[in-house]
């Protein structure tokens, strides 16, 4: 088990976690980009957007409303926020188990890329 995010999931790599369900987990990014950066995970190892099957799809789902949910708890669902997948080697994905990052708390920039 090689994998970073396997491992904060099962407590073996320490991690802020702020949300935690059967099936999701969520924590604060290690170099966060603005001033709310949370992941939101699916506990299963699935390694990215790509290798998500049509049966595990609504887990996709159950992550976009925990990250709504912590968008509130951090005070941005408001004045807004972003949730980004990076997928594959140009899409910047650098851990390869799928995630969600929730970046708010100040103005994000205009470009996509
Ligand atoms: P990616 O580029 O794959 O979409 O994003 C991976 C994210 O995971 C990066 O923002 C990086 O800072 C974060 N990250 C990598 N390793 C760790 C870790 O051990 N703990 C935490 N909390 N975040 C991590
Ligand atoms: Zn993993």
């Amino acid at each position: 088990m090689d994998c970073i995010f396997c491992q904060i999931v099962a407590g073996k790599v320490p991690s802020e976690i702020v949300h935690q369900d059967e099936e999701i987990i969520a924590f604060r990014d290690i170099n966060p980009q603005a001033p709310t950066h949370l992941l939101i995970i699916p506990k299963r190892h699935i390694p990215s957007l790509i290798q998500l099957a049509e049966a595990e799809l609504p887990v996709l789902g159950r992550m976009v409303n925990v990250a709504n949910q912590l968008a509130r708890g951090e005070s941005i669902a408001e004045s807004g926020y972003r949730l980004v997948v990076n997928c594959g080697e140009e899409g910047g994905q650098v851990v390869p188990h799928l995630h969600l990052h929730l970046l708010g708390g100040r103005r994000l920039s205009d470009a996509m890329g």
